[in-house]
């Protein structure tokens, strides 16, 4: 068994270390832990110090020495656990823990393509590109180059997005949550919104239109009911301290059967009689028709404007496939206003979100070429028979790293676009279907926990899915079947690791 204080390092594969030779040594006494400076002269160790510098090896040695003070006093530290190469392992495992970066790339074997907790949208290679050119120097992010003089950040992208979108105008922030409280907070201060009771979203993260609508200091009228709102609802609740009319895009769930809604068109004729603007929030928002390629539509701002919004905004990091945005297009008086509110300045977008964000939407200005070029659009449009294949490239490999625990197959699974888009709507996808083996069937749950550790503990961890006692691993969104095959050993490894354990097997 290994002792408690090495369970707290890792080695560079992510698996827990032992300390190597403890068998049949005698138990280790506090005289026996090395003094520091005889630490720091371990050849391995002093190699370390060159490369790592002091600071960082002494803080590992000195943590190492509580850890083994611990041991020796709960009785769990032999002496086999302090020679030195032990001692070398344990305080190199530190080191390397110390430096390895928490935020990882990993592989997004979900099925959910936009996967808010995976970081969501994908950037693209050109994205990627524009930000190592333009981030390690100056740039003119502020910067008018034609004149010399101060610039304004939003004219990075804004042109781009009212030749996209038709808009007249374009201002960014940090994400879309910020585009709904600045433009709330820009057009209806102290006045009253309204909003229909079946558009009260609430998306992920505590994001909540009634609390948006207080947070930006705007007093909400709800109209209609829960499945179905009426244009004279809205007629109704108009008065005086109304300042905007608000659509709400429920993206991320579906009301059926019994419904009304009113649409954007005849919400703005309504608006514009009473000299009034239409803000609408799109959540999601994609910038080309989805229904091309054969996904489910979803609404364009471009559908929005032309239907007489004022306002429309949209994320960058869902259905765009960018970093990181809150967009908000509009007309130029709409959006005068709202780049002109104080709050703007705190919301502002980074220059790192902001070139990728140039990048991405310049991709746009060649639509033919958005499938290849834009990762979420690629993975979201790939055939399912390709996907298949690397199904069956990967099969007997994946098989045999995991025999005899488990069995895989090739199988049809149904992927989600996610990040609230369309959750009604599936997309046929395969994968591989993890099983544990008929003769294991005994612990099925802590063996799927098993194996999902070990795909989470690879140098590039593997995410999957478990659904009916199987390990599901959808391969959508692998662009190379290398990208799994060159991790199997360390698979196998892992599980050989656990192999010992009789709960497993
Ligand atoms: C996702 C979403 C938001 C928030 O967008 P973020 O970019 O995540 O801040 C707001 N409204 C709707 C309808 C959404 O779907």
């Amino acid at each position: 068994m290994a002792p408690p204080n090495e369970s707290v390092v890792h080695g560079s594969s992510g698996a827990p270390r032992t300390a190597p030779g403890q068998a049949g040594a005698s138990l280790a006494q506090a005289k026996d832990i090395p003094a520091v400076d005889r630490v720091l002269r371990l050849p391995r160790i002093a190699t370390r110090v060159a490369q790592n510098g002091r600071t960082l090896v002494v803080a590992a040695v000195r943590a190492q020495m509580d850890a083994w003070r611990s041991a020796v006093r709960d009785g769990h530290l032999t002496t086999g656990g302090l020679t030195d190469e032990a001692l070398s392992d344990a305080i190199e495992a530190r080191v390397e823990h110390a430096l390895r970066p928490r935020m990882r790339s990993v592989l997004n074997l979900t099925g959910t393509v936009i996967h808010t907790n995976l970081g969501r949208a994908l950037l693209a290679d050109s994205a990627l590109h524009h930000l190592l050119a333009v981030m390690a120097g100056p740039n003119n992010l502020e910067y008018d180059l034609a004149t010399g003089s101060r610039g304004d950040r939003d004219s990075v992208v804004e042109e781009l997005l009212c030749t996209l979108t038709g808009a007249e105008a374009a201002t960014v922030v940090n994400n879309n949550a910020a585009a709904v409280l600045l433009t709330i907070a820009a057009l209806a201060r102290d006045r009253e919104v309204i909003v229909s009771r079946g558009e009260l979203v609430e998306i992920g993260g505590a994001f909540r239109m009634p609390d948006v609508m207080a947070s930006a200091g705007a007093n909400m009228i709800e109209v209609g009911t829960t499945n179905r709102t009426h244009l004279h609802d809205y007629e109704r609740a108009i008065t005086e301290r109304t300042a905007l009319l608000m659509k709400v895009h429920t993206s991320n769930y579906a009301v059926q059967g019994f419904t009304s809604s009113v649409d954007e068109a005849t919400l703005a004729t309504l608006a514009h009689s009473r000299g009034l603007p239409v803000a609408t929030d799109l959540g999601s928002g994609a910038l080309v028709d989805l229904a091309q390629w054969g996904l489910p539509h979803e609404p364009t701002p471009q559908e929005m404007l032309r239907a007489g919004c004022d306002v429309v905004t949209f994320s960058g990091d869902k259905l765009l496939g960018g970093p990181q945005a809150g967009l908000i297009v509009g007309s130029k008086a709409a959006i005068g206003r709202i780049r002109k509110f104080p709050m703007k300045r705190a919301l502002r977008m980074s220059k790192l979100p902001l070139a990728a964000l140039e990048a991405t939407l310049r991709l746009y200005l060649q639509p033919e070429r958005l499938t290849q070029d834009l990762p979420t659009l690629r993975h979201l449009t790939r055939p399912p028979a390709q996907i298949e294949a690397t199904a069956q490239i990967l099969a007997p490999a994946f098989a045999q790293a995991v025999s005899p625990r488990f069995t895989v197959s090739v199988v049809a699974l149904m992927s989600q676009i996610g990040s609230g888009s369309l959750p009604v709507d599936r997309l046929p996808s395969a994968g591989l279907r993890v099983a544990p083996a008929a003769t294991l069937r005994k612990g099925i749950g802590r063996a799927l926990d098993e194996l999902a550790t070990a795909l989470r503990a690879l140098p590039r961890p593997i995410i999957g899915r478990i659904a009916d006692d199987t390990l599901c691993l959808d391969l959508r969104c692998v662009d190379d079947a290398e990208d799994v095959l060159v991790q199997l050993p360390d698979l196998r490894r892992l599980l050989l690791a656990d192999a010992g354990n009789p709960n497993i097997a």
